[in-house]
């Protein structure tokens, strides 16, 4: 505990006894908002390769792609545990089978104590999650990270995010009730918003049943439509400064309740492929300068 706010390494220790890391996989998914399923072109700003790490090639098995993450963290950290986190795209974005097939072999990896599923809220079925339910239940670890970025319908037209702030509400609530821990994920900064409508989403998402909130500033990035509608004239961002930023972040471990973790501020895509903000920080010195923050106020 950082002395502030819950942060992810607390909420960790909550459910694994030694230090964990989270090891992103590729599992070569595809998204229902590029693949014409849910909508075309994807969500303007997304550009996968700004966060998902090198060692994943998603013609890579599961397990091969958590041994290769493992020789990169484990040269330092000889007794860590890990965490398979299904990163890329939409990991529920495939038949009920091959999920479970992908899943399954991550869990059943020596090393793997857990896995976490990043994924739209529009694209759990029930099926699957009275399946993960089981497993959570019968101690296979599994959490759920929704997509939500704002709980502005206007926005998430704007962004062509082709789901609602209701699909959000609706899909945490049955994870929930699943007894699987549920994390949200919220930009700040969106085409059209300010920090106070990225405040109005914090608000509305710990109104919801989640265990983690993750939040970080919108990032222009070299490839995405954003970018190529921003220099075209047709889209425009607000630009707020750092300063600014972690203002708003202050303001959100204020009104944060304890039981739910922050898990990050902060995004940080490898700095070439970042046409703005150009703040280059790592997390935890981000982190830092919050922390001096708050300790000022
Ligand atoms: S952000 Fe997620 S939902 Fe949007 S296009 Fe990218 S992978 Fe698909």
């Amino acid at each position: 505990m950082n002395g502030f706010y819950k942060d992810y390494a607390d909420f960790l220790a909550e459910h694994f006894p030694g230090k964990m890391q989270k090891l992103a996989i590729n599992a070569g998914l595809s998204c229902p908002n590029r693949d014409g399923t849910i909508g075309h072109g994807g969500c303007c700003y997304c550009v996968n390769s700004s966060f998902v790490p090198r060692y994943c090639h998603p013609t890579d098995s599961v397990t091969t792609q958590i041994d290769k993450g493992i020789q990169f963290f484990g040269k330092k950290y000889p007794q860590m545990r890990y965490l398979g986190y299904f990163q890329a795209y939409t990991n529920t974005n495939a038949g009920l089978k091959h999920l479970v097939d992908l899943y399954d072999e991550a869990l059943n990896h020596p090393m793997v104590d857990g896995i976490i599923i990043g994924t739209r809220p529009d694209c759990m079925p029930q099926q699957l999650l009275s399946i993960l339910g089981q497993w959570h239940h019968s101690g296979r670890w599994v959490m759920i990270e929704y997509g939500a970025e704002t709980r502005r319908d206007d926005t998430l037209q704007r962004i062509n995010r082709c789901h609602t702030w209701a699909d959000v509400v609706n899909a945490v609530i049955r994870t929930h009730s699943a007894g699987i821990p549920v994390g949200l994920h919220l930009i700040a900064g969106l085409p059209g918003e300010t920090l106070d409508d990225a405040l109005e989403s914090v608000d509305a998402a710990i109104s919801l049943p989640i265990d983690t909130i993750k939040l970080h500033q919108l990032q222009v990035l070299r490839g995405s439509k954003l970018a190529s509608d921003i220099a075209t004239g047709r889209e425009s961002v607000t630009q707020f400064t750092l300063d600014q930023y972690i203002d708003l972040c202050a303001e959100i471990v204020r009104r944060t309740p304890g039981h739910i973790a922050i898990d990050r501020f902060l995004a940080s895509a490898p700095p070439a492929m970042v046409i703005s903000p150009h703040w280059n920080l790592k997390n935890y010195q981000f982190a830092h300068m919050l922390n001096r923050r708050l300790s000022n106020s």
